[in-house]
């Protein structure tokens, strides 16, 4: 890698071991490399690589593959690939003018421990993983068998690296360093499917006696939210589910639906927190539906009472006089507002299996209903399903397609999107063994073995390379895709460590 700015030197003589793996991090940070931009990234790994003396590879998607043979006489070792992806998720202040594609990251120190970015996301969200992996290929005296370096393309967006990844790996067995948990290896993780409900709607063409009506606006924001995969099993509140419940429950009111947003269109792996919908009302009903709703609305709060943080939890009901003249938008049916909010009650959210067999109460299946707009004259309705096992990913969208036949819907299958289970291999996994024992030796302690509900890059890897067999680990960052996003610098140099005395007992196979 080129030298790193001046006052990235200053930053560095600060952050003590392991240097190489700051020093090659701090590098990363002054290059721009957000999902869909690693062009810059991807060249200057090249060139790096070529500065060791190796012959680095670009394959026709983008990714980055540079070859270290092995260290003394341990050539004939299994061959073992260290993965990570070179794209960060790009997320700023809102006030903030940084510019993610010239602007380097800046780096500070806080609370003397962790490291984290002025204003933006740090990206160490997997560049500490890359790190990691360039300190070995630039480090002479490691002992090791025949190295594969894979920095792979747009993992945060469409996984497009590891999924059309070319045919150039040899290795055995790969080491994924994308995880961010210190003291746990991962030896599998979920598949999912995103699919999209479009229900035809009708709305009125010209509804009389429009004085006769008021326009309320209900929306309720600051409940938990969250990943998808990470947060599903905490049980929070859907913002989208509890706004349908509750007009669900005053459809005898005669209300028709105007509008109904929540979740951003595409973002399927968050759980809502914000749902506003409008509706009109007949006049005499007004004051019955704000004293049930609200009613209602303590109700269902209750039941989050323990798992919500109830006092950010914001619920309106607002009336304002209603004209057609200052709406531009019509009302839905009678029948379309019954339509729209039993297709959101009927398709489910939340956790649908837990993982017995493994021991460790993981989710092994969940759906997250994540997003409702209207498009056109559609209601949309977006989901995300995950699974550890093929045969649930197959019976949610069974379900899902029975929830299209009844409700008349169209059920949209992006299947480009889908995403297979990577299955765990606990036997005969000499990646998972040595890491284990390296774990043991260095810290006299027992490594944690897991699963994990979100998608990982081995998933399309192994499909790529089904004889391939993998783990993930990685030093703990905490906030992953937020301004939050924290290195815990205790845990990097015993990953660090950790890693390396991997690599070391791997040699020996
Ligand atoms: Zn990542």
């Amino acid at each position: 890698m080129k030298p790193i700015l001046n006052h990235s030197k200053e930053l560095l003589k600060t952050l003590g071991e392991p240097q190489g793996v700051y020093s090659a991090f701090l590098r990363i940070c002054e290059i721009p490399h957000g999902s869909g931009n690693t062009k810059q990234l991807a060249n200057e790994l090249i060139e790096f690589g070529k500065s060791l003396g190796y012959e680095p590879e670009k394959d026709k998607v983008g990714n980055v593959l540079i070859r270290k043979p092995a260290y003394g006489s341990k050539s004939k070792s299994n061959v073992i690939c260290i993965e990570a992806h070179m794209d960060m998720v790009c997320t700023k202040e809102s006030n903030s003018n940084f510019d993610f594609l010239s602007d380097p990251i800046q780096c500070v120190v806080e609370e003397e421990r962790y490291l984290t970015a002025n204003g933006t996301s740090l990206g160490a969200d997997n560049g500490l993983g890359m790190a990691m992996a360039l300190d070995v290929l630039a480090n002479p005296d490691l002992v090791h068998g025949p190295l594969e370096f894979l920095f792979t393309i747009d993992e945060e967006t469409t996984m497009e690296g590891a999924r059309h990844i070319e045919h150039f790996l040899e290795a055995k067995y790969l080491i994924n360093v994308d995880t961010e948990d210190l003291g746990y290896v991962y030896v599998g993780s979920a598949g999912s499917i995103q699919r999209t409900f479009e229900k035809p709607i009708l709305r009125e063409k010209n509804l009389k006696n429009e004085t006769d009506f008021v326009e309320k606006k209900i929306s309720i924001k600051g409940l938990k939210g969250g990943h998808s995969a990470l947060e599903i099993n905490k049980e929070g509140g859907n913002s989208n589910k509890i706004i349908a419940q509750l007009l669900f429950n005053e459809i005898k009111l005669q209300f028709k639906i105007v509008d109904f947003q929540g979740g951003k269109p595409g973002i399927q792996n968050i759980i809502p927190s914000f749902t506003k919908a409008t509706i009109i009302i007949p006049k005499q009903y007004s004051e019955e539906f704000d004293q049930n709703i609200n009613k209602n609305f303590e109700n269902i709060l209750q039941d989050y009472h323990k798992i919500e943080n109830l006092k950010s939890i914001k619920f309106k009901v607002e009336t304002e006089e209603y004209s057609k003249s200052n709406s531009k938008i019509k009302p839905l049916t009678l029948e379309s507002t019954k339509n729209v909010l039993s297709l959101i009650l009927a398709i489910p959210h939340g956790v649908r299996k837990n993982d017995l067999q493994s021991g460790t109460c993981s989710v092994k299946s969940s759906q997250c209903l994540s997003v409702c707009y209207f498009k056109n004259n559609n209601f949309m309705i977006e989901i995300l399903g995950r699974s550890s096992s093929v045969i649930d990913l197959q019976l949610m969208d069974n379900i899902g397609e029975s929830i299209a036949i009844l409700s008349q819907s169209k059920y949209i299958k992006e299947i480009e999107g889908d995403f297979p289970p990577w299955f765990p291999q606990y036997e005969n996994n000499l990646a998972l063994d040595c890491i284990k024992q390296a774990h043991l030796e260095l810290f006299n302690k027992e490594m944690n073995v897991e699963t994990r509900h979100s998608g990982l890059e081995p998933s399309l890897l192994l499909q790529n390379y089904p004889q391939m067999v993998a783990i993930s680990f990685g030093p703990e960052i905490s906030g992953a895709h937020s301004i939050n996003e924290k290195i815990d610098m205790q845990s990097v140099d015993a990953t660090h460590r950790l890693f390396i005395k991997t690599l070391e007992l791997l040699a020996n196979y």
